[in-house]
C-alpha cells in the first residue's frame, strides 16, 4: 500500500490547481487521475473556444498567452501539460478511484491498480464525466448522443439538438457550417439567459434564417430509428432523423460522493454536496471538494475561473490544522 499525505482525485484545472497549492505549502501530494491530465478538456468539442479569457484560466502562477484573447481546447490542452511540468506534479494518470473509506484518521483510496492511504484527500472529479438522460422511448439508440466532438460526419444529415444552452448552441452553430439540417427543441419560451452573449446573436441569425428550425416550450417524445416525434405549441410533429445530440447537462457523481460519506443537500438546482465556504472541507473530517464538482447540479456558478481558488482554501486549512497539531 502506498502511503502519501495527500490525494487529489481528478487532474482537472481545479485539481491541478489544488495539487500546486498544497505542494506550495509543503503538503506532500499526488493526484489520481481516471484519464490523462485534464481530460475533462480533451474530451470537449474538438474545435472548442473557452468563454474566459486565457488570464482567467491560467493557474499556478503559470503564464497563459495566446494571441487572441480566448483560447481554444487545444491551447488550454498544451497550457495545462505545461504546467503540471512546470510544478513537477506527481499525476498517477489512466488509473481511477473506486472507492473511498474513512478509517479511524485516515483514509484508504482503492483504484484500478492499487490502494493507497492518505490523511487528506481532495475530490476534484467534476461532472463532464456524467451526462444527463432522457427519459423517453428510444433514448438508448445509438444514434443518441450527448457529447458532440465534430460537425463533418453529420453533412447533410437530418440532426435534432435537444436543448438550448451553450452547448447546445455551439453544437448547432458547427453543424450548420457543416450542412446538417438541423431542427432544435428547447423547453424555455425564450433563448436562454446562460447562453452566452457573443455566441446567441449567431444563433439567432441562423434561427431567423431558417437554418436551424427551432421550436421553444417544446419536447421530444419519442426518438425512433429513421424519425423523432416531438411535442410543440403547434402540435405533435413527426421530423425525418438521423442523429440527435441530447445536450442536456451534467452531474457530478453522486453516488461516488454519497459511498465516501460526503453529505448531499438539496437545493433549488437540485442536490449538491454539503462543504464549508471557507475551507471546502466536507462534512467528513480532512475530506475536501474542488472545483466544479461543489455546484452540484447549479453548473452555472462555478467554472475554472473561480473553482481554481478552491485549492488555494484547502492548502490553507491542511497547512493550519498541520501547524496546531505540531
Ligand atoms: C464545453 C465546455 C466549455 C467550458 N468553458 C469554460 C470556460 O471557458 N471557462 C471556465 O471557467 N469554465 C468552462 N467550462 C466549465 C468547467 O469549468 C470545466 O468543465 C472544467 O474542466 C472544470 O474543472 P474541474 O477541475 O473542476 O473538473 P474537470 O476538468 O471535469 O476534471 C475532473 C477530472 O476528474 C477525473 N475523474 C473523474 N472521476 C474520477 C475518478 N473516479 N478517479 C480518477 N479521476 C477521476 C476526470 O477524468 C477529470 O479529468 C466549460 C465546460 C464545458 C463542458
Amino acid at each position: 500500500m502506498l502511503s502519501v499525505e495527500s490525494i487529489i482525485i481528478g487532474a482537472g484545472p481545479c485539481g491541478l490547481s489544488a495539487a500546486i497549492e498544497q505542494k506550495k505549502l509543503g503538503i506532500e501530494n499526488i493526484i489520481i487521475e481516471k484519464g490523462n491530465v485534464v481530460e475533462a478538456i480533451y474530451n470537449y468539442p474538438t474545435h472548442q473556444t473557452f468563454f474566459s479569457t486565457s488570464e482567467k484560466l491560467g493557474i499556478g502562477d503559470v503564464p497563459f498567452i495566446v494571441e487572441d484573447l480566448k483560447p481554444k481546447r487545444n491551447q488550454a490542452l498544451v497550457y495545462y501539460r505545461s504546467v503540471v511540468k512546470h510544478h513537477d506534479l506527481k499525476i498517477h494518470a489512466q488509473e481511477e478511484v473506486l472507492k473511498v473509506e474513512k478509517i479511524h484518521d485516515h483514509f484508504i483510496i482503492s483504484t484500478t491498480k492499487q490502494t493507497y492511504k492518505a490523511k487528506y484527500v481532495t475530490v476534484a472529479t467534476g461532472y463532464y464525466g456524467q451526462h444527463n438522460t432522457l427519459d423517453v422511448p428510444g433514448a438508448d439508440l445509438p444514434k443518441v448522443h450527448h457529447y458532440f466532438k465534430e460537425a463533418h460526419p453529420y453533412f447533410d444529415q437530418n440532426v435534432l439538438i435537444i436543448g438550448g444552452k451553450n452547448s447546445a448552441v455551439d453544437a448547432a452553430i458547427e453543424l450548420d457550417k457543416a450542412g446538417a439540417h438541423i431542427t432544435a427543441v428547447y423547453r424555455g419560451k425564450t433563448y436562454s439567459k446562460s447562453v452566452k452573449p457573443w455566441i446567441l446573436p449567431l444563433y439567432e441569425s441562423l434561427v431567423n434564417h431558417e437554418k436551424v428550425k427551432l421550436h421553444f416550450e417544446s419536447e421530444v417524445i419519442e426518438i425512433k430509428e429513421d424519425e423523432v416525434l416531438i411535442k410543440t405549441p403547434e402540435g405533435m410533429q413527426t421530423i425525418p432523423n438521423d442523429v440527435v445530440f441530447a445536450m442536456i447537462g451534467y452531474h457530478p457523481d453522486y453516488a461516488f460522493l454519497e459511498n465516501m460519506g460526503i453529505e448531499l443537500i438539496t437545493n433549488e438546482f437540485g442536490t449538491a454536496p454539503y462543504y464549508h465556504r471557507e475551507t471546502m472541507e466536507t462534512n467528513v473530517e480532512n475530506l475536501y471538494i474542488a472545483g466544479v464538482i461543489a455546484a452540484g447540479n447549479d453548473a452555472n456558478t462555478i467554472f475554472i475561473e473561480n473553482g481554481k481558488f478552491h485549492g488555494g482554501m484547502i492548502a490553507e486549512d491542511i497547512h493550519s490544522k498541520k501547524l496546531k497539531n505540531q
